[in-house]
C-alpha cells in the first residue's frame, strides 16, 4: 500500500494537513496514521479554544489572521453531506493585561500588531475598570484588547476537520505508527504496529507531544517536550460583566464558558513527561489566589473539573517548528511545538504543509523563520512578552 503522503498524528494538526492536501489544486493520495480514534489522551480536545491575534512575531499573527478567518467560515465550509460543522466559535474578545514594568514590550508589540491589521484597543487603568468594573486594576500599567479574536469548541474543530478531510477522500487508519524506514537520505515507509508498512512520498510528523518520539524513529533530535497544563471549569457565585479570554501577566488565562468559566495556570517548571495525574489541590493553591487577585468576585468561586493535557512545548523557544528536516531528509515534515497554540494555528499550519508539500514552498504566509535551520544553529526566534 503506497500514499503520496502519509501524515502520523491524527489530532487538529493531522486533520487540518490531510485537509489542505486534499483540497489543493493538485491534491493527492493522503493516509492519516491515528493510534486513537476516541482522541482519549491527545491535546486537541482538551484545550481551552482560544484563538487570537495577540503575537509578538509577525508570522505568528499572520497564522492566526489566516486561521480565526477561516474558523468563522468553519461551519459552513466544513459542511459535509449538507450536515453544517458547528465549532461554537464565539467572538469574545482577548485581553492582555501588564504591569507597569512590562509596558513597554506591551507597546511594542501593540505597534506590530496594529501594523499588521489586527483590531487591538490600548487600554490604560482607568478604561481597564470602566470597562470591566469587576477587575481588580491597581497593579496593572495597560491592557490590549483585540475584539475579534474568542474562542471555539476544540474537540468540534477537531471532528471537523476529520469529518471533512475523509469525505475529500484522506484515510484515516487507527494504527501505531512504530518505525520509519528511510535510506539515502529518503523517508520511504511508516511501520504500523499491527505489523503493517505503508510506503510514503512524503511523510508528516503531527504528533504533537508525541512527536519527539516520531522524529527518534529518524535520528531525528528535536526539544519538544510533553509538559502537562491543567483546564478547570469553575462558577462564580457573583455576576460579572461579560469577560473576555483574560490573558494575566502571572500566565493566569481563563474566559467564560456557560455557566462559568474555563481556564487554568500553566506551569513553567513542571517537570516534563507523559503525566495525565491530577492535583486535586493546585486549583485551590494556585489558580484561586490568582483569579481572586484578578477578580475579588472569584474568592466566591467553586471548581467543578479539572483535565490534565499536555502542551507539546518547544524548548527552545515557544513557537512551532514546521518544515522539512532540511539538509537530512527533505520528504519528513515536523509540524509540532506548538507550545500551547496548535490549536488556533491549525488551519494555517495545514494549509503551509499541504504548500511545501504540492508547491515545494511557502505560498500564502512566508513561516521559514519557523523551521528546523534555527533548531540546528541552537538560534531561539521567541515572542517578546507573550507566551
Ligand atoms: C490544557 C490545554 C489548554 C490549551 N489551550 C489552547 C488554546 O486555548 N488555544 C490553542 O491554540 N491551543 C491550546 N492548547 C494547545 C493545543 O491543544 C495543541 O497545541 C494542539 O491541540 C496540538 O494539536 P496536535 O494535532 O498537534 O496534537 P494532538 O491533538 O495531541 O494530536 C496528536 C495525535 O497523534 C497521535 N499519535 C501520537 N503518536 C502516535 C503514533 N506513534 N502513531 C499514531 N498516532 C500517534 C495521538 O494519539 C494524538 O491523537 C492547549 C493545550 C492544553 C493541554
Amino acid at each position: 500500500m503506497r500514499y503520496d503522503v502519509v501524515i502520523i498524528g491524527g489530532g487538529a494538526i493531522g486533520a487540518s494537513v490531510a485537509y489542505y492536501l486534499r483540497t489543493h489544486r493538485t491534491p493527492c493520495t493522503v493516509a492519516v496514521i491515528e493510534r486513537d480514534p476516541a482522541y482519549t489522551l491527545a491535546s486537541t480536545p482538551r484545550a481551552s479554544g482560544g484563538v487570537r491575534r495577540l503575537f509578538s512575531l509577525p508570522e505568528n499573527i499572520a497564522l492566526s489572521h489566516y486561521s480565526i478567518g477561516f474558523f468563522e467560515q468553519f461551519e459552513t465550509a466544513m459542511a459535509v453531506d449538507g450536515e453544517s460543522a458547528r465549532i461554537g466559535f464565539k467572538k469574545g474578545g482577548y485581553l492582555f493585561i501588564v504591569p507597569p514594568g512590562a509596558i513597554a514590550t506591551l507597546e511594542e508589540n501593540f505597534a506590530t500588531q496594529r501594523q499588521h491589521g489586527v483590531n487591538v484597543v490600548w487600554l490604560d487603568p482607568p478604561a481597564l475598570e470602566s470597562r470591566f468594573p469587576s477587575m481588580h486594576v491597581a497593579d496593572l500599567g495597560a491592557g490590549v484588547h483585540s475584539p475579534d479574536d474568542g474562542w471555539l469548541d476544540p474537540h468540534s474543530a477537531l471532528q471537523g476537520f476529520r469529518r471533512k478531510a475523509r469525505a475529500l477522500g484522506a484515510e484515516f487508519i487507527a494504527d501505531e505508527a512504530v518505525g520509519i524506514d528511510a535510506e539515502r537520505g529518503v523517508a520511504r515507509a511508516v511501520r504500523l504496529k499491527s505489523g503493517r508498512t505503508i510506503a510514503a512520498g512524503a511523510i508528516v510528523n503531527a504528533a504533537g507531544a508525541w512527536a519527539k518520539e516520531i522524529c527518534a524513529m529518524v535520528g531525528m533530535r528535536v526539544p519538544i517536550e510533553p509538559m502537562r497544563r491543567y483546564e478547570h471549569y469553575f462558577e462564580c457565585e457573583d455576576a460579572m460583566e461579560p469577560l473576555p479570554y483574560v490573558k494575566d501577566p502571572n500566565r493566569l488565562a481563563f474566559r467564560p464558558e456557560g455557566k462559568g468559566y474555563s481556564g487554568g495556570l500553566p506551569d513553567t517548571d513542571e517537570p516534563r513527561g507523559f503525566n495525565f495525574e491530577v492535583d486535586h489541590g493546585y486549583f485551590e493553591r494556585v489558580v484561586w489566589p490568582a483569579l481572586a487577585h484578578r477578580f475579588p468576585a472569584f474568592e466566591r468561586t467553586k471548581v467543578r473539573s479539572t483535565m490534565p493535557g499536555l502542551y507539546d512545548q518547544n524548548e527552545l523557544d515557544g513557537n512551532v517548528i514546521i518544515g522539512p528536516w532540511s539538509g537530512q531528509l527533505e520528504n519528513f515534515f515536523l509540524v509540532a511545538g506548538f507550545s500551547g497554540h496548535g490549536l488556533m494555528h491549525a488551519p494555517g499550519c495545514g494549509r503551509a504543509i499541504a504548500e511545501l508539500i504540492l508547491d515545494g514552498g511557502y505560498r500564502t504566509i512566508d513561516l521559514t523563520r519557523f523551521g528546523w535551520q534555527r533548531v540546528e544553529d541552537g538560534k531561539p526566534y521567541a515572542e517578546r512578552g507573550i507566551k
